[in-house]
């Protein structure tokens, strides 16, 4: 549906959710998946700067590589920095 196509580093062949958001301190983090039909999940897109080279915690914390945009994972995690 919102579906955009895209290729990684690695000249991988994946899309980018478009209606499918998670907000970050800088800006907007899409879930990409790996094939179009939503069925393997492979990581996220940063919206701030363009990238696909994010990195998520087992805590679901998202940081992009390239311009530092953050998503915490949870309220309460952040409530005791
Ligand atoms: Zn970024």
């Amino acid at each position: 549906m919102e579906l955009e196509a895209a290729t990684t580093g690695e000249n991988e062949r994946v899309y980018i959710d478009r209606g499918h958001a998670e907000r970050g301190a800088e800006g907007r983090f899409y879930v990409v998946f790996s094939d179009d039909s939503r069925q393997d999940r492979w990581g996220f897109y940063c919206d701030n700067c363009g990238s696909l080279d994010t990195a998520v915690d087992t805590m679901g914390r998202i940081e992009c590589n390239d311009c530092g945009n953050l998503r915490k994972a949870d309220e309460w995690d952040a409530a005791h920095e």
